[in-house]
This record gives structure tokens, C-alpha cells and sequence, in this order.
């Protein structure tokens, strides 16, 4: 049996309330629907006091500011890209095309188209979130997609010039200095000044994820990927420092991102509430990160790790993180989350900013029925067929003109007739 050694406090002031979220939302979307630009620059003057010329970044200004970047910056920007590349290109070379012969003659084959045009949201009301331009933009480009639009908020009325780098290497067409709701808005439906995209991806606040909701639809999403989670499966052998410190590394995202530890060593679990109670009041990001704690902090303990991976299971959480003795043991027994984290050399800030795999993941539950962005999520897996030996085409047309009746489709029914006839060298009776 499970026993709770910290619950979430139950308080409702972390984060924005989901129906006021939904109205305003919907409200927006409605208003630039039917005003186009002239709506997404009230919004964007309203929620970001930004109100610019012209939202698009324009190449030359690009240039500059990627030229007054330090150096060091962009060695590291180059490095998570080569990362995240390494492994995008690796998993499209896993999507090999495929045809098959059911019958002599017929021929059923799948390959992937990548989209036209993506939309990338980087998000960065907060904190400039660059590494979501890799996830975004450059899975986007790996795939082959030849238009990615990509949108940032400017943070404190300025341009984030560190993002914009990171968008312009990782190979964005269009890079626009608009946030949240409106940015979504422009991007699905377009507007004036920018041509609509196929699909949007990319993290961001409740307010970002519940537009993309709504949007669903009249222009594809990635995944609902709202304010971050971490959970933490740790046993005896964890150093319940380090669990603090991972916990607390999620924790600062927002207000609203629920770190959870189960453990099977109460031991460890009162170590790390320890460790947790001493870090918070020196950490640079505590306001948000003692809000999420406190109202969405939770440490469980639980009689041995199997019912600890059931627990996990149950919360669906966006990243897990395994710091147990046998770590990879959670690869055959858990089900339900974005992104594994085995063991302690590596942890969710690496998945975040530098190790390859994408961080665009689930949230709120979203975890049970699908994964993170990924190369495939700009792909569109088609199929095709050919008949190419006329008595199968004939065998097919009999079964089709039977199956077809029985289902009262007469007009289906006769394309099937129309191909037996010909094979046999006639012509149908009615
Ligand atoms: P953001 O870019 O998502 O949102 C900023 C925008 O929100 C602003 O431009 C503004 O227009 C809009 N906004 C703010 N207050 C508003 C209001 N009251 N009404 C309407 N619009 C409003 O940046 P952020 O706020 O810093 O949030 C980033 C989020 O992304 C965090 O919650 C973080 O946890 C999440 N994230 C998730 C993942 C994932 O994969 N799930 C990955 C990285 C980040």
C-alpha cells in the first residue's frame, strides 16, 4: 500500500483556471478569424506590449544578430542541433518505404510525404525556451519539409536574440516575433502578412496548448504538449540529493508543473523532502519553482518497485526519470510516458536542452495514448496500390461486387462488375 509523505497542497493558485483559459481562448480565435493582422497586433500589443512594424524578422536583422552572438553560444546551439539531427535522421531512416504483392499482380504500397508547411512554436513567455527550435524546426527540416514558419514571443519587449539564433541555424524559413495565442492563431489560419501552414508543433503554456486544442482539426497538431512534469522513480539506492535537485529542475518551468517522486525507501523519500526544503529558499527560480512544489509536489512511497512503476503508470507523466539499480528494468515494465530517463548519468534537463531525443512531450495524461514530437509527426504515411494482371483485378471485382451489394452499395458493386466482365471478355447485363 501506497503512503503519502507530501501531498499537493490542493491550492488553485498555480496556473490559470481551464474554462477561463478555454473562453478567452476561443474569444481570440474567433476575433482573428474574422480581423485577421489588425486582431494579432491588438492581442500581441495586449498580452506582450509588443507592436512592431512588421512581425517577421527580416533576414538581414537575422543575420546581425546571429553575427553579435558569442561564440561559445553557438558552439553549443551547433551542438544540441548535431544531436538532435543525428537522431531525427536516424529515426526517418527507420521509416523505410514499403510494397507488397497480396495477389499475383497486386501490388499495396505505404511511403511518407512530409508536409508542405509546418509551423513551429517556440515558446518563451518566461524564459527564452531555444531549444524548442531545435525540436521544432530542425525535426521539421529532417523530415524534408520544405516551409517552416516558426514563432517566438518577444520576452520584456525586446527580441530574444539567443532563440532567434537558435531558429535561424536550425534552419527556419520564416522566423516572426509573436507569442501565444496569437501566434497559434496566424500560424493555422493565416493571415494578411503569412501564409497558413499544414501543421503546428511546439510547447508552451496553458494557453498555447489549449489554442492548438481548439484548432484541431482545420490544421493538423503535434500533441498537446502543456506545462511540464516530472516524476522520478527512485529506490534505496538513489542519492536522494540528486533526486532533489532533478525534481526541482522541472519544477521551475512554471507554476504548474507537478514533480512527483515514487520510491520504495522511505528513507529516500524523506532525505530528498529534506534536500528539497533547504535548496528552494537560494534557488534563482524559486517563485515559480516553490509554487509548482508546493501545489503540485507529491513524494509516494510504496512497498517495492513493481507497484512503483504501476503507480508511474497511472500518472502518465510527461518525463520519467529511473534512479534505481537496475534502471533499464523500467524499459519492459513502464508504459505510460514521453520520455525514459535511465539511471543517473543522464536526467531531464539533458533531454531538455542538449541529448538528442525530442523534448516536445505529452502532458496531462496525453501520455497514455501517444508519444513526443518526432520526425514521423511531419510525415503523412500514404498508401497506394496497382493491379497490373487482369484475373486478379476480376477476382477482385467478383468479391467487391458481392461484398459491395451485401452492404446495398450498388454503384461500388458495378465498378468491381465493369473489371470481371472485361477479364472475361463481355460486358455487364444491366
Ligand atoms: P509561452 O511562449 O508558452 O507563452 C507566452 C505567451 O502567453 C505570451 O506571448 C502571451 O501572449 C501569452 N499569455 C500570457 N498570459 C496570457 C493571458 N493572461 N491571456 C492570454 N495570453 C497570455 O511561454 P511561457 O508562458 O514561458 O510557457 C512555456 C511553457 O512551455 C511552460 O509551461 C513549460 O512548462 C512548457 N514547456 C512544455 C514542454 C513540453 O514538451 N510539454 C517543453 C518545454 C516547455
Amino acid at each position: 500500500m501506497a503512503h503519502v509523505l507530501k501531498a499537493p497542497s490542493g491550492a488553485t493558485g498555480a496556473g490559470p483556471d481551464r474554462e477561463a483559459v478555454r473562453e478567452r481562448v476561443a474569444s481570440v480565435i474567433a476575433d482573428i478569424r474574422s480581423r485577421g493582422d489588425s486582431a494579432v497586433r491588438e492581442y500581441s500589443a495586449k498580452f506582450d506590449q509588443w507592436n512592431p512594424d512588421s512581425f517577421r524578422v527580416d533576414p538581414d536583422e537575422i543575420e546581425r544578430i546571429v553575427a553579435r552572438q558569442p561564440q561559445q553560444l553557438i558552439d553549443d546551439i551547433e551542438f544540441a542541433q548535431r544531436q538532435v539531427r543525428q537522431f531525427a535522421q536516424r529515426q526517418l531512416d527507420s521509416l523505410g518505404e514499403i510494397e507488397v504483392e497480396t495477389l499475383p499482380g497486386v501490388h499495396l504500397g505505404q511511403k511518407h510525404i512530409p508536409l508542405s508547411a509546418a509551423g513551429a512554436y517556440v515558446p518563451g513567455g518566461r524564459y527564452p525556451l531555444l531549444a524548442s527550435a531545435h525540436m521544432t524546426i530542425l525535426t521539421a527540416k529532417a523530415a524534408g519539409v520544405p516551409r517552416v514558419v516558426a514563432c517566438t514571443p518577444p520576452i520584456q519587449e525586446s527580441i530574444p536574440e539567443s532563440t532567434v539564433t537558435a531558429m535561424h541555424l536550425a534552419g527556419a524559413d520564416e522566423i516572426y516575433l509573436l507569442g501565444g495565442v496569437q501566434a497559434v492563431v496566424a500560424q493555422a489560419l493565416g493571415t494578411e502578412t503569412m501564409a497558413p501552414v499544414d501543421m503546428l508543433a511546439g510547447p508552451g503554456n496553458a494557453y498555447v496548448a489549449e489554442a492548438k486544442r481548439q484548432l484541431f482539426g482545420e490544421v493538423g497538431v503535434d500533441l498537446i504538449a502543456g506545462p511540464t512534469e516530472i516524476l522520478i522513480v527512485a529506490d534505496e539506492h538513489a542519492d536522494p540529493f540528486t533526486v532533489a535537485v532533478d525534481l526541482l529542475s522541472q519544477a521551475e518551468h512554471g507554476p504548474d508543473s507537478p514533480a512527483v517522486l515514487v520510491t520504495d525507501s522511505e528513507a529516500v523519500g524523506r532525505a530528498t523532502l529534506e534536500h528539497i526544503e533547504r535548496l528552494l529558499p537560494d534557488m534563482p527560480t524559486r517563485d515559480f519553482a516553490e509554487q509548482s512544489w508546493r501545489e503540485h509536489g507529491e513524494v509516494q512511497v510504496v512497498s517495492d518497485l513493481e507497484s512503483a512503476y504501476a503507480l508511474a503508470d497511472s500518472y502518465a507523466s510527461e518525463h520519467v526519470q529511473i534512479l534505481t539499480q537496475e534502471p533499464r528494468v523500467a524499459l519492459d515494465r513502464m508504459r505510460n510516458y514521453g520520455a525514459l530517463f535511465l539511471g543517473e548519468g543522464t536526467c531531464v534537463s539533458y533531454g531538455d536542452k542538449v541529448i538528442g531525443t525530442n523534448h516536445v512531450l505529452p502532458t496531462g495524461g496525453a501520455a497514455r495514448y501517444t508519444g513526443g514530437l518526432w520526425v514521423g509527426k511531419y510525415l503523412k504515411t500514404v498508401t497506394y496500390q496497382e493491379v497490373t494482371d487482369s484475373e486478379s483485378s476480376a477476382r477482385l471485382g467478383e468479391v467487391c461486387g458481392r461484398a459491395s451489394r451485401a452492404e446495398h452499395f450498388e454503384g461500388h458493386a458495378r465498378s468491381g462488375d465493369v473489371r470481371a466482365a472485361k477479364h472475361a471478355g463481355t460486358r455487364p447485363d444491366w
